[in-house]
């Protein structure tokens, strides 16, 4: 007998666990599928302000939890002694004023037991296969989703299974297993195209408290030959360090050798243990041609992601899976959570956000626009602002003159995402 629900969520990241939450707490049977099991380790660790009226909404302090206290971001730029910070309490009026810094095993389990907490039936270590929609020759009423066990060693303990609801969300990141599937996902190449990255431990006490009380827990991401690194500290005396290149066939000792050239990021390795050799990712920047349908969205990075520079991927598929949330259940109020176009406007004010960071990750790539306004001595005071409050990911507002402007540098945009920019117009 194949078990029904509302709502099944694949993957337990953050968009996931966000989404299955706040539908939980308006009495919405949700599944949550999750084909690891938790704590595991995850990359993308510094948040911005954005999600601070999420946390809310979801029933958890970050602060009292323990996770460090990010006052901003702080650019570096060495081979010229460069070095501005910007502080997210400088933003424009309204702007949320602090983040947090997360090592992503605690913060994705520490989401995920919340979910739980709040009535979601969550299953770990089952990795879907299938979803049938009603679009993809499935019942009109129904999903079917069907999972096997992750690991083989507990496909006796753990059947394969079929489940029903009445919708599906696809929360699986990079996997994007819908968008993968149907060949939807297209990959954007002119960021970043490899990153090699891993954690020091046991850093000084004087480093330590360098990063996390002196400096309050600052980003700090530096211009390198080829791309750029970033150095999140964590607390606890640790730090995520990570390089992001232009080059292809990226390398573990590509990270050794950019922090051997760096004296800031020598100085704070120096100090510490590495806790294993860099792990290395490619070509992840990708968008999802087709994020929703009958019965079905696409939330988090499994819609799109872009370039890492700017730290939004957490707090934008936080952002974005309670704006699913929302939207659902009004759906599910008028019984009309059929509509194929339900995702419609859902997605075009995510295409704006989409929109504005990939225009800004483009200028850090390919124009002087960012590096002149982050290190020129007398830098314009309003665009500053507004930057900030991009970096805070504080995007959907009408009074940014900053955002207007690069917003409106149609040229540089139809370059690097036609698709994005001609949605959202
Ligand atoms: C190098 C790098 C650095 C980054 N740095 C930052 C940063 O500093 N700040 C930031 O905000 N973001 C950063 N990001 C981005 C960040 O990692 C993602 O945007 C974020 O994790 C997206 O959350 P999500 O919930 O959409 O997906 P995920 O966090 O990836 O969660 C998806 C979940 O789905 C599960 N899943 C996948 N397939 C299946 C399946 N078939 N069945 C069941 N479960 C499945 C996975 O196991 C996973 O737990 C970085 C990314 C990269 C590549």
């Amino acid at each position: 007998m194949t078990k029904t629900y509302d709502v099944i969520v694949i993957g337990g990241g953050p968009a996931g666990s966000t989404v299955a939450n706040l539908l939980s707490q308006k009495s919405v049977s949700v599944l949550l599928l999750e084909k690891d099991h938790f704590p595991r380790f995850h990359i993308g660790e510094s948040l911005l302000p954005c999600d601070l009226p999420i946390f809310e909404r979801l029933g958890v302090d970050p602060g009292a939890a323990g996770f460090l206290f990010k006052a901003g971001a702080e650019f570096l730029d060495e081979r010229v002694g460069g070095r501005c910070l910007y502080e997210f309490s400088d933003a424009l009026p309204g702007t949320p004023s602090h983040a947090y810094q997360v090592e992503r095993a605690v913060f994705d389990h520490w989401l995920l037991e919340r979910a739980k907490a709040v009535g979601v039936e969550v299953r770990t270590g089952e990795r879907v296969i299938e979803a049938i929609t009603p679009d993809r020759g499935g019942a009109p009423d129904e999903v079917l989703v069907r999972t096997t066990a992750t690991h083989a060693s507990e496909r006796a303990s753990v059947p394969d299974a079929s489940y029903r609801a009445r919708y599906v969300i696809d929360a699986t990141g990079q996997d994007a297993v819908l968008g993968r599937r149907d060949k939807t996902t297209r990959m954007l190449e002119d960021f970043g195209l490899g990153a090699a990255f891993t954690h020091w431990e046991e850093l000084s006490p004087e480093i330590d408290h360098e990063l996390c009380v002196r400096d309050r827990g600052t980003i700090k991401v530096l211009f390198v030959d080829d791309g750029w690194c970033w150095a999140i500290p964590l607390g606890n005396r640790k730090i995520s360090i990570g390089l992001v290149s232009r080059r292809r066939g990226i390398k573990p000792e590509w990270l050794e050798q950019t922090i051997a050239a760096s004296p800031f990021l020598s100085r704070v390795t120096a100090s510490g243990r590495q806790v294993r050799r860099p792990n290395v990712l490619a070509s992840w920047s990708f968008h999802n041609k087709k994020q929703h349908g009958a019965r079905w969205t696409c939330t988090g990075d499994s819609a799109c992601f872009i370039d890492p520079v700017f730290s939004s991927g957490v707090s934008l598929g936080m952002v974005g899976a309670a704006h699913v949330a929302d939207t659902l259940l009004e759906a599910f109020a008028k019984n009309d959570e059929a509509r194929p176009d339900l995702m419609d406007a859902h997605a075009l004010h995510m295409m704006h956000a989409y929109n504005t960071f990939a225009t800004l990750v483009n200028s850090w790539y390919h124009t002087s626009l960012l590096h002149t306004l982050f290190f020129s001595p007398e830098p314009n005071l309003e665009w500053k602002r507004g930057l900030t409050s991009i970096l805070a990911g504080d995007v959907w507002r009408d009074d940014n003159v900053f955002q207007a402007m690069l917003l409106s540098s149609k040229r540089r945009r139809k370059e690097l995402v036609p698709e994005l920019v001609s949605r959202a117009e």
